[in-house]
């Protein structure tokens, strides 16, 4: 098994702006690994708060090469020897997770969800992220995402409440708010009040990554459903923050790829928690990788793919915010010139 590791500058669209800071451009590695013919293909997508960067999970991949198993089969055995040799780059281990879950769905000839035990379903809606901007900008944002049905806004700026007024008289969309942990305690309760006024569905993360205390508070005076995403990397950190929240959002670049995530969502079940499937900004690698588990999700935010400009696969399809899994064998990706050809 041959790993050929590259560094993919993803353009955005559009300056996007979070709690976490603004950003232009963002770089994934992308991991290939070839064997006996075929190729499954993985992405390290980049995570700054997580200290995720292009050269920390290029290094680790490139380490990573010789601790894989010549049969693709027993990725059980590999993804296990990454978890233990390689504790702090769940994104590097996310980009051989997902390549191997590739090459070994492509050698059965399945799509990745039949691997699973999933069927494609019909459709499943994603939200679409507004990030924090200048008012005008946010009311040119939320016209663009007219054929989304649910948005997904970012607070935590001093803005918040005149952002999310306006966009409520803007639109009638569903709203979810994602605050990023920039809230204390009180603020939550004050703005969470406003929130639920104005119909939002849920906040995400709404106080500190590590407020267990704050959030369970929080869950108790009931004033909107609470998913966690910060606080929760991997099904070790659910029994903690379970008291705490509605629902986990799961991303696979934070927890190490797909089996970890099934994890997740079984612990996450146990707990009666929701399940969301997030993302970081990544390439249509990373998303139609997760979009293949959307069948165990009560949610699903998969839209990083959209916000960039220079995306190059094509895998799962977002048609007016529905996913559409592709049927290939795999992750089902194709290159997007080829794409172009096929006029898809
Ligand atoms: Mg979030």
């Amino acid at each position: 098994m041959k790993f050929r590791i590259e560094d993919l500058k993803l353009i955005l669209r559009r300056p996007f702006e979070t709690a976490h800071g603004r950003v232009t451009s963002r770089t994934s590695v992308v991991l290939s690994i070839e064997d006996d013919g075929a190729e499954g293909t993985g992405e390290a997508a980049a995570c700054d708060y997580l200290k995720q960067t292009p050269e920390f999970s290029s290094a680790a991949l490139a380490e990573m090469e010789a601790f894989v198993l010549p049969d693709a089969l027993e990725l059980d055995e590999t993804l296990k020897a990454l978890e233990e040799h390689f504790p702090d780059n769940p994104a590097a281990r996310c980009a051989v997770d997902v390549a191997l879950h590739d090459l070994v769905s492509k050698k059965l000839g399945i799509p990745l969800y039949r691997y699973f035990g999933l069927s494609a379903g019909e459709a499943r809606k994603t939200s679409f992220t507004i990030g924090i901007d200048s008012l005008e900008k946010v009311a040119e944002k939320v016209e663009e995402a007219g054929e989304y049905s649910i948005l997904k806004v970012k607070l935590g700026s001093r803005d918040d409440m005149d952002i999310i007024r306006r966009v409520r008289d803007l639109t009638e969309q569903t709203i979810r708010v994602d605050a990023n942990a920039a809230w204390c305690y009180e603020e939550a309760v004050s703005k969470m009040k406003v929130l639920a006024e104005l119909g939002v569905e849920f906040v995400e993360q709404p106080l500190g990554r590590g407020d267990i205390e704050g959030h369970a508070r929080l869950k108790a005076d009931a004033i909107l459903p609470i998913i966690l995403d910060e606080s929760v990397q991997t099904s070790r950190d659910i029994p903690l923050f379970a008291a705490g929240c509605d629902g986990i959002n799961i991303k696979l670049t934070k927890c190490g790829g797909l089996r970890e995530a099934t994890r997740m969502i079984s612990t996450a079940r146990a707990f009666g928690l929701k399940v969301m499937l997030g993302c970081m900004i990544e390439s249509s690698i990373g998303i139609t990788a997760a979009a293949h588990l959307s069948g165990l999700a009560d949610y699903l935010d998969l839209d990083g793919n959209l916000l960039i400009a220079n995306d190059p696969f094509h895998g799962v399809i977002s048609a007016y915010g529905e996913m559409l899994l592709p049927s290939r064998p795999g992750l089902g990706l194709i290159d997007a010139y080829e794409a172009h050809d096929f006029g898809g």
